[in-house]
């Protein structure tokens, strides 16, 4: 009884203490000399404490793996949790009130509650490799240490259990203060396995700013090669993580590697341009289209369209991407009248796109104008007029070419002089023009 109450009363004080300093809360793993080491861990939230506590009071083993816990010991925002276990996946299914099936053949189930989700997955080792990209064939194991194995990269193939236990049989934890990006295993095996651990490799040191490690790099440049079979979305994904990192100058490094076999043309770019896309919004749309830029600049791809079409990116990111560089060739206007113009033709996200283009190309501010015109709130479409059709057929205007053509006349004059976007002002001026 003592003892439970005197439990009760530590999980208490401890909870408190979490609560009023909130945001963190340590969790003790040993280091690599075996001592017990505080870590100032993010706090785990309580329904991810839950689903792990409810799989092991079933006699399972189930522990944080891969990128959440990586981006806990480096303090970043989680935006995912896997959560490995011994589990099978009809256990799983049978533990929790509501999941879903996201792939079984590779026993993983999301696990569903009112506050967030998680990916539990059961404990494998991958079996051949025979196209580069997924095993032929996965093993339900009931070894942790298995499943670590095939993880990537030694930063991602660790785990952390409910009792704050760190597991990181390949010196991940290492890895993470030395910043380094190291393949489980032999580096070379492991990209023959799955080409794209070549892409994310890059990904991840723009992601964290960590640099490769030497004999991870050597083995992207002996099987850059290889990269030809990966399937043109799981390119385009990566690339798009790196195009939106705070370093997507990687995405040259990856240019410079052939990692982009066949869909870009062996070239380079220069890692100052690239530099430039941090400055923009964490947009893929913008971001993409300016790398297309740089690469139509220098001549590695034959047209934007195609390139952007080609990486499966959707129709519309295509056509404003497409449209933006084409129109980023000559430099965007600078004056409020004239942008108003090329947004009344071109649509907002061509021209936003034409000046993410430009930005890569020649550093200017115009996607600043463009967002202070936008904010404005100044009429650039006929949409945006104080009047509408329907008020000039009640003026005596008859449906038809003549009132279109007088409303794009009134648009032209408000374009010039916005505060001029008024209703009865606006009316006077359409039966003057009909005179
Ligand atoms: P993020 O979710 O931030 O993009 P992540 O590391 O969580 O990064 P995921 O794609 O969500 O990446 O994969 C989760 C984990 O699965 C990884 O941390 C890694 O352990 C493993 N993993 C994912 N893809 C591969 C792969 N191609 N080869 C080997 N292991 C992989
Ligand atoms: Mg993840």
């Amino acid at each position: 009884m003592i003892i439970i109450l005197a439990g009760y009363f530590y999980k208490s004080v401890y909870f408190a203490v979490s609560v009023i300093f909130g945001g963190f809360s340590p969790i003790r793993a040993p280091d690599t000399a075996g001592r017990r080491k505080v870590f100032k861990l993010s706090r785990v939230p309580d329904y991810i404490s839950g689903i792990l506590r409810t799989l092991e009071t079933a006699g399972f083993r189930a522990l944080l793996v891969g990128g959440c816990l990586r981006d806990m010991l480096l303090d970043r925002p989680v935006h995912d949790w896997d959560i490995a276990t011994s589990a099978r996946s009809h256990d799983i299914i049978s533990q929790f009130p509501k999941t879903v099936r996201t792939g079984e053949r590779f026993g993983t189930v999301m696990v569903v509650t009112s506050e967030g989700t998680a990916e539990v997955t059961t404990f494998r080792s991958d079996g051949t490799y025979s196209d580069g990209r997924r095993p032929d064939s996965v093993a339900f194991v009931s070894d942790l240490y298995e499943d670590l194995k095939r993880r990537d990269f030694t930063i991602n193939a660790m785990a952390m259990g409910e009792d704050g236990a760190l597991v990181d049989p390949y010196g991940g934890r290492e890895d993470l203060e030395r910043q380094v990006i190291r393949c489980v295993g032999d580096p070379a095996a492991r990209f023959s396995e799955d080409a794209l651990r070549m892409f994310r490799a890059l990904r991840f040191s723009a992601q964290l700013g960590f640099e490769i490690d030497a004999d991870t790099m050597a083995a992207i440049e002996k099987c850059a090669g290889l990269c030809a079979a990966l399937s043109a979305e799981r390119v385009r994904d990566e690339t798009e993580k790196i195009l939106l990192s705070e370093r997507p100058e990687r995405a040259g490094t990856a240019l410079s590697l052939e990692l982009y076999q066949g869909r870009i043309k062996d070239g380079a770019l220069t890692d100052g341009k690239l530099r430039r896309l941090a400055a923009l919004p964490r947009e893929a749309g913008l971001r993409w289209c300016a790398f297309c830029a740089l690469l139509f600049a220098e001549n590695l791809i034959h047209s934007p369209s195609d390139f952007l079409r080609e990486i499966r990116l959707d129709t519309k990111t295509v056509r404003d991407g497409a449209d933006g560089v084409k129109a980023a060739q000559e430099p965007l206007p600078e004056s409020w009248a004239d942008i108003k113009r090329l947004l009344a033709e071109q649509g907002i996200q061509a021209v936003r796109c034409a000046a993410a283009a430009e930005k890569a190309l020649r550093d200017t501010n115009a996607l600043e104008t463009v967002s202070d015109v936008l904010e404005s709130g100044e009429c650039f479409s006929v949409r945006q007029l104080a009047i509408t059709g329907d008020d000039l057929t009640e003026c005596g205007f008859k449906k038809g070419i003549l009132l279109g053509n007088t409303l794009k006349a009134l648009l032209a004059y408000v374009i010039e002089n916005p505060q001029d976007n008024r209703r009865e002002l606006l009316i006077e001026l359409a039966q003057k023009i009909r005179l």
